[in-house]
This record gives structure tokens, sequence and C-alpha cells, in this order.
């Protein structure tokens, strides 16, 4: 299988030069050239990790055909899918239900294809003569994701550029307690400061000649083809259990996650309606109702992992519906403000006694706008990306009750921080690593 880039149909790539490169030369991404079918009857629906893990194997398995990693896959699938996404029916006419994405080691969807990625590209280091630097800005859970997968993997570096003192608590805890080859800075500036700096150091030629760099945002194909499986995981679920497809309301930012579901359905997974739920960083709900797409600058809300006000994988969606006319028969959009989301972990605890992060509940507030006659159709799954727990600050004011940490993450509590802070210049980068 070959990949190219969303700009121009040659040249084609394999998986491993897709992945190692992040970014395809004409600054396109990168999308799979041809769609393979798969025989769904033939799929295993999993209940547990080590299933997910198995099904996440089969639906790769076209992908990385005739690549030098393809050997690995098994390994690579195991490592990545080693903590469950289970799916909980809120009702009990089974009609309403949650995919939880977040039981890995930072309490967020991010970690699956976090994960993958650090077990691929430790694999392709192996041959390597320079130390691999990944650089990763980060305005809170993409840092800690890809920290955590990172994290003592032999032949490469990780450095998490974040904007200091504009993190949560918990969230710089995740950024800075690994040591070893993970570090963490603190740039005196804005997350727009880091986004720049490792623009800066990719660009830069001592720092190109010392190290090979990448990146690992989710721009990267190597964190979007591993998130396809728990939505094939949950849709196949759903219509063993039911007879009919699932519908998914995912929690949208730069359309990552959204456009692995989008690729399931295209693979053949049993899945009807998708629904992106946006916060008030409106673009993508805006083009859908205007048909202009105008990309513009993000503004801050309570649902921070997802103020993205230009989302770089709409180019992937419009890869496959080139139109706002093609893109509105494939998925809806909808815009959330902070003062509904408030509403909405309030009204959802009262009423189901499930704590939202405040990232899905944008999403269980797009659910609760939907047209009864839309959401009497079939089943529905609320996409829970991150762990209440690491948005406290947010949440227990609003359910007033405390809201108990994950041992995972309580484990990270435990280990020593450490941060270095550096001004917003590629020089002082440079000086540090
Ligand atoms: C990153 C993130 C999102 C947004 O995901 P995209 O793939 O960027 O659309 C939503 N929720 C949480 C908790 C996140 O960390």
């Amino acid at each position: 299988m070959h990949f190219a880039s969303t700009r121009n149909p040659q040249p084609q790539v394999g998986f491993s030069k897709a992945l190692t490169q992040g970014l395809a030369d004409d600054g396109g991404l990168y999308v799979p050239s041809e769609w393979p079918s798969y025989e769904p009857s033939r799929l295993e629906a999993p209940e547990n990790h080590e299933v997910l893990a198995s099904l996440a194997r089969e639906v790769l398995r076209p992908f990385i055909a005739g690549d030098a990693l393809e050997p690995e896959l098994e390994a690579m699938t195991r490592e990545a899918f080693n903590f469950p996404a289970p799916q909980i029916w809120l009702d009990s006419s089974q009609r309403l239900g949650v995919l939880e994405l977040f039981h890995g080691p930072t309490a967020a969807f991010k970690d699956f294809g976090a994960r993958f990625l650090a077990a691929a590209l430790t694999r392709l280091r192996r041959a390597a003569s320079r130390p691999l630097q990944v650089l990763v800005a980060t305005s809170g859970d993409t840092g800690g994701a890809v920290a955590a997968a990172f994290h003592g993997h032999h032949g490469i570096e990780v450095s998490v550029l974040y904007p200091k003192g504009l993190v949560s608590p918990t969230q710089e805890q995740q950024l800075t307690c690994w040591g070893g080859n993970v570090r963490s800075f603190a740039v005196r500036g804005r997350f727009d400061d880091c986004q720049r700096l490792v623009k800066q150091a990719f660009a830069d030629a001592a720092l190109r000649g010392r190290f090979e760099l990448t990146s690992a945002n989710s721009i990267n194909l190597g964190r979007l083809l591993p998130q396809t499986a728990y939505y094939w995981a949950a849709s196949l679920r759903v219509a063993r259990a039911h007879g009919e497809p699932a519908s998914f309301v995912i929690p949208s930012g730069n359309l990552g996650n959204a456009t692995a579901c989008v690729w399931a359905r295209k693979l053949g997974a049993p899945i009807a309606a998708i629904v992106l739920a946006h916060n008030a960083n409106r673009t993508v709900p805006d083009y859908l109702s205007e048909g202009t797409l105008r990309p513009r600058a993000s503004v801050a809300t309570l649902s921070s992992a997802m103020d993205v006000g230009d989302p770089s994988n709409l180019e992937r969606l419009s890869a496959l519906y080139p139109d706002a006319a093609a893109l509105r028969g494939a998925v809806s959009a909808v815009s959330i403000d902070d003062e509904a989301t408030r509403g909405r972990i309030r009204a959802d605890f009262a009423h189901y006694r499930r704590v939202w992060c405040p990232h899905t509940a944008v999403a269980a507030e797009a659910y609760a706008r939907l047209a009864p006659e839309v959401r009497a159709h079939g089943r529905w799954l609320i996409v829970a990306t991150a762990h209440p727990a690491k948005f406290r600050e947010i949440v227990v004011p609003l359910i007033g009750e405390s809201v108990p940490m994950p041992e995972n993450l309580a484990r990270l509590f435990d280990r020593p921080s450490s941060t270095t802070e550096i001004e917003a210049d590629v020089e002082a980068l440079r000086r540090a690593l």
C-alpha cells in the first residue's frame, strides 16, 4: 500500500516513509492512495483490549503490506493497544452510550495514536546512526501523550515545548515528570510561540546537522490510522448485538479523531452518522453551513484541546469530500459555547451520574441538540476523549463533588518533575538542546 500527499497524487511513499516524514514535501498530509476492503464478518468484535489489539492488527494489515515494518505489526499493535476502549450504555433501551477512550497512561484518546507512532518509530530507528529528536509543541494534552508513549524508547529523544504558566497543574505534571529521553521546556510565551519555535527548529541548519528531526502531532499518519481501530471495534460490537450501525458524536479540534472515524466508515465499518462537535472555534460548522472555508485565529475555551481555528485534518476530509456540499453528505457539525458545556456537565451528572470532561461535554450537548427523530434512529455513541480528573478545576465546582484520579494518572504525580525555562527564540532552544 502506498500513500500520497493531499496536494499531489505523486510521488507515492510507503508506510515507514510517511511516518518518518510526518508532512509530505509539498506541505500536504499523507492519505492512502487506495482503500482496501475487508470482510467485516471475519473481524472479531472485541470485548477486551487483547482483542482490540488483534482487531487493530487486522485493520492495519493492508496499509502496512509490503513495508519494512510489516513483520513488526503484531508487536506494535500489542504495545499500542494495551488498554481497553469500553463502551457503556447510558440508558436501558441501549440507544445512547459512551465510548471511553481515556484509559491509557495519560487519560486521553491521544494515547492510542502516540503509542503506535512510538512503537513504529522506535523500530525504524534501530538501523540509524544519529538520534531522532521528536519536537512537540503542546497546549496541554498532546505533549503528555507523546512524552508517555516515547519515554524509555531507545534512540529517540523527545522535547516538549509548552507555554509557561498557561497549562493546568495536572497537564504540567504530565509534561515534566519523565526525565531520561524526555525533556520539557517551559517557553516564555504562548502556544503559538511554541509552534513557531518547532517550525524554526525544522528549518535550522545547526539543529538539522546534529539531529534528525520529526514531529508527532496529529498530522502524522502513524497517529491517525491506528485510531480507526476503536471505531471498527465499537461499531462491530453494536452491529452484532443490535443489528444496527452505530453513529458517533466526536469532540473535535484538529479533526484527527473524526477523520479516523470517517476513514473507518469508508473502509466498511458499520457506521451511520458522524457528528463533529466543536466548541466556540466554529470554523468547521460555519464551513458546512455557509459553504466557504474561513480559517481564523483560535479562541480560548473550557475544552482547550479543541481550541483550533484552522483544523489541519480538514485537508484530509477535503481530499475525500472536496466541497462543503460533499462534506455535508458525510458529516454534520455543530458549535457549542462554554455556557452550554457547563450546563451539560451539570445536567448529565444529575441525570446519569456520569462526569464528563469539558471536551466530552461538548459532544454530549451536541447529541442533546439533535432532532428527536434523528436520535431515535439507530444507536448513538458519545466519544469520551479525556478523563474528567484531568480537568478537575473546571468539573468539580460544576458537580459539587470530588472526581477521583484514575490510578494511571495518580502514578504520574508520584514522579518528581523538572523543566527548563527558555526564551521564545530558536537560539535559546538550540542552546538548550
Ligand atoms: C486533542 C483532543 C481533542 C480533539 O481531537 P482532534 O483529533 O484534534 O479533533 C478532543 N478532546 C481531547 C481531550 C483532546 O485531547
